[in-house]
């Protein structure tokens, strides 16, 4: 397996939306076999896709019981319970942010056997499930933080590269 470079902010690529997954065929597997390493390589607990530079809608976490991977997830039901949690990004080295996400969620995915199924999260697993459906449509998570605490983060970042 070739070991994929994470892509890293502000490359335009990870502002892009992907696109759907018509047919979970061996070079998806393959995709996300690639995917699962570079995830755990970088000590990471969730990847997308657009992260390693391709625009498909495929995530990956890692989870109790092993590596998960949800092709083509779809976010249908929120919880209205609110809580606050830390967040990094493999994208974004060094930069950890309180965001603020529904608890819990409901969302319809296909597995890499190409099933078409409906999971409920909580937890970790939701969170990180989260951030990562919002890489899929090109949303970063300092997106998610007020306006001054973003422009003082893209400073940082700057002063860096
Ligand atoms: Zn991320």
């Amino acid at each position: 397996m070739v070991l994929m470079e994470i892509k890293k902010y502000p490359d335009p690529i990870l502002e892009k939306k992907c696109e759907d997954v018509v047919d979970v065929n061996i070079e998806i597997n393959q995709l996300i076999g690639n995917m699962i390493e570079a995830m755990q390589k970088n000590h990471g607990v969730g990847l997308a896709a657009p992260q390693i530079g391709v625009l498909k809608k495929i995530i990956v976490l890692d989870s109790e019981k092993g590596p998960i991977a949800f092709i083509n997830p779809k976010i249908i039901k929120k919880s209205k319970e609110i809580e606050t949690i830390e967040e990094g990004c493999l994208s974004f080295p060094g930069i950890f942010l309180n965001i603020k996400r529904p608890k819990e969620v409901e969302a319809e995915t296909v597995t890499e056997d190409g099933k078409k199924i409906i999971i409920r999260l909580n937890g970790l697993l939701s969170r990180v499930f989260q951030h990562e459906v919002d890489h899929l449509e090109g949303i970063l998570f300092i997106k998610r933080i007020p306006f001054w605490r973003k422009w003082k983060i893209k400073n940082k970042i700057k002063k860096e590269h």
